[in-house]
């Protein structure tokens, strides 16, 4: 008989990691016992030009890695053990019912990711609030964009991630990166700043550490951890007092100019530069080149946001932006560089403890009525605002959330103060996760259910523009695992909700979502799947079918009611936590190229976990000598709360006063035993991005 040559197969998907969502085809090589699969970029993708990064070329190896969970899990003696799906949803109805009816509704929690499609975060939200009645969701964005999120709705009057399409960006004739490290955590994007620098922009970088990104810096104000919205007052200062000010657009456009003047008048250069650790003189230039550039961009990320003062910090380059003009036109506007894959889209349609689809808030009445009557509810019956991830965790550490439903994420490992958070999560009562693999937080479940990929998994994800692109399903899902909006409409029906939850396909959701939408500030109602393929994406607001998306904010107004954005005076506070005689170290934490969030996806991809198998402890060379830390040997670093060991990595381009470490890892090996979980007063982001520590050789 003859041999059978092998069948290909391409199809076209998006890379599942970060919030530029590559397209790329996947080419699958069929033979009688297994598949290969390769990967090529999709030449045509008017974002990238047809590039990916190493995490796009490798993303289809966790999806089809043998180790992917297959079947519903329970714990029992300590071990879980593979069950039917009638048995878990059983066991869920029963467990689920009795914490609810002894504790109350609130009394189970839903916890989501920022990678989910829109469809599934839009239906994560109207599970929690119809199926389960629980005040109590929030999920991961919560640590990416919320202080973005909250000093843009504070000052524009709407957040949306990028106030410009991406091809503006050579446009710009200066653009500053503020705590963004693009070339390791959107890498495909990194030549758009490459042709704006060759067309003549200057290019300004704002970190504390020389990143790869400094590679297209002309200048690098190497900031001390925590000190941005100083940085960004003396930097205001010059642009004022050097004749920097677009004074029609600021009297056209903005209130609040008097109060940011006077404000500015008290800001002193010389304890600004003392302050940030960074010379007079080198901060003047910066903002006389932003200032005198007839065009720019602020792009800023969680360098500047995950901070206690995340929000302030934020809204202090917004006062950049509006003071100099420089928005709502091309080549003019600010960007917060999503780091998730669907960062954006996961906070617009309700996922988050305060909002309802469509950026509509959970304590507005009328929103409330809107909503209500989308999902067929009475409107006295969605629950109020619940508290943040964090003070999720604080709340089930105090015994008042007992049973928690966890989607896509993992708390363990991307929550500050870790340890907390594991002390916590053991203490519930009933601990269902839905993921592809056993993650650390799987590992303490009573239940795992095996979730769906990228590969499997149909929907929208909408990218750090803010443009929304349909993702199709090209495989099967291996074994027993479910798609994980199916997972969500199977517990609703046994939880007698099902009436609520009767979809067929992705499709019939966001058809749905473009209703609960409508007339928001995330408005959806003008897409439908077909126009989104056919125009590579379309961008929000879209409020009707001949609409062609706004690529581009601001041009005639801002969306407060008055038109008006808003400048505002930034008090600069100091981090929570400071240098001391015991903690003498400031640490910083961030991304590395090779892995996405909490590696789930990553460290179970050999191709990239063997390029960066564990997290290293970046040190200048200098300090590490005054610690006694050798290059390669092993140091104990201590926070007050907890410790951790790592290995060390000589770094020239770091500040001396401070280390870095990358958080993707979990265990003994998760910075997040050392970070401060001290809270932004608006936005409830942790300050991820700066604590005090003590290092030692171990
Ligand atoms: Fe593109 Fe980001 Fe995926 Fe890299 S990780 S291929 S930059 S979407």
């Amino acid at each position: 008989q003859a041999v059978q040559p092998p069948r290909e197969k391409t199809t076209k998907t998006e890379c599942p990691y970060c919030s530029v969502q590559c397209t790329m085809n996947l080419h699958e090589e069929k033979s009688i016992k297994v598949s290969r699969y390769s990967v090529t970029p999709n030449k045509e993708d008017p974002v990238t030009d047809g590039r990916l990064c190493v995490k796009g070329l490798n993303a289809h190896s966790h999806a089809v890695d043998d180790r992917r969970l297959r079947y519903p899990m329970l714990r029992i003696g300590g071990t879980l053990s593979p069950i039917t799906w009638e048995d878990a949803l059983g066991r869920i109805r029963s467990e689920v019912t009795e914490i609810q009816r002894k504790y109350g509704k609130d009394a189970v929690g839903v916890y989501g990711g920022g990678s989910l499609t829109n469809e599934e975060c839009y239906l994560l939200g109207k599970f929690a609030r119809v199926a389960l009645g629980t005040k109590h969701i929030d999920y991961n964005g919560r640590f990416c964009m919320s202080a973005a999120a909250g000093a843009s709705n504070l000052t524009f009057g709407i957040d949306r991630g990028l106030t410009n399409p991406l091809s503006e960006v050579p446009l710009a004739k200066c653009i500053i990166l503020a705590g963004t490290n693009i070339a390791e955590c959107q890498p495909t994007i990194m030549q758009t700043f490459r042709k704006a620098r060759q067309e003549g922009c200057k290019i300004i970088v704002i970190d504390p550490r020389e990143t790869a990104t400094c590679s297209i810096a002309d200048i690098h104000l190497k900031v001390r951890p925590g000190y941005d919205a100083a940085l960004a007052n003396g930097m205001l200062k010059v642009l004022l007092e050097e004749g920097y000010v677009d004074r029609a657009f600021v009297e056209e456009r903005t209130t609040g100019f008097a109060e940011l003047e006077e404000h500015l008048k008290k800001v002193s250069l010389a304890e600004v530069a003392a302050l940030c650790g960074i010379p007079p003189q080198l901060i003047v230039e910066a903002a006389r080149i932003y200032g005198a550039a007839e065009t720019g961009m602020i792009f800023t990320a969680r360098g500047v946001e995950q901070h206690a003062s995340g929000v302030a910090n934020v809204r202090n380059f917004l006062n950049m932006v509006l003071l100099t003009g420089k928005i709502g036109k091309p080549g003019c506007g600010y960007g917060a560089v999503t780091g998730q894959a669907n960062g954006q889209g996961g906070r617009e349609h309700g996922q988050k403890a305060d909002q309802l689809p469509g950026y509509r808030l959970i304590e507005n009445e009328e929103h409330r009525a809107y909503i209500a009557k989308v999902w067929g509810v009475p409107e006295e019956s969605l629950p109020r605002k619940g508290v943040s991830a964090y003070e999720m965790m604080e709340s089930i550490n105090r015994g008042e959330i007992k049973g928690l439903i966890i989607l896509g994420s993992n708390p363990i490992v991307s929550n500050p103060n870790a340890a907390l958070v594991e002390e916590a999560l053991k203490k519930l009562d009933f601990l269902l996760v839905i993921d592809l693999f056993e993650s650390e937080t799987a590992k303490l479940a009573h239940m795992v259910l095996p979730g769906s990929s990228y590969l499997e998994d149909e929907g929208t994800m909408t990218q750090l523009e803010g443009r929304v692109l349909v993702r199709r399903a090209i495989r099967p899902l291996p074994g027993k695992a479910r798609l994980d909006w199916k997972i969500l409409c199977d517990i609703a029906e046994v939880l007698g909700k099902g009436e609520y939850f009767r979809y067929t396909k992705a499709e019939e959701i966001f058809q749905e979502l473009r209703i609960a939408s409508k007339g928001g500030k995330a408005d959806y109602s003008g897409m439908t799947y077909e126009r989104i393929e056919q125009s590579h994406g379309m961008f929000w607001p879209c409020p009707e079918e001949g609409h062609p998306g706004t690529p581009r904010m601001f041009e005639n107004g801002f969306a407060h009611e008055d038109g008006r954005a808003r400048l505002a005076p930034i008090e600069h506070q100091n981090p929570k936590e400071v240098a001391t005689r015991k903690y003498p170290y400031l640490l910083t934490t961030g991304r590395v190229l090779q892995h996405y969030l909490s590696g789930v996806q990553t460290r179970n991809t050999s191709e990239l976990n063997s390029k960066y198998p564990e997290p290293l402890l970046e040190i200048h060379p200098d300090t590490a000598g005054e610690i006694g830390l050798v290059n390669g040997g092993r140091a104990k670093v201590t926070s007050k709360r907890g410790t951790i060991r790592l290995k060390v990595k000589y770094s020239a381009k770091i500040r001396q006063d401070t280390v870095f470490v990358p958080f993707h890892w979990g265990g003994d090996q998760c910075v997040n035993r050392l970070t401060n979980p001290a809270l932004d007063p608006v936005c409830r982001m942790p300050e991820f991005k700066v604590c005090a520590v003590s290092i030692s050789p171990n």
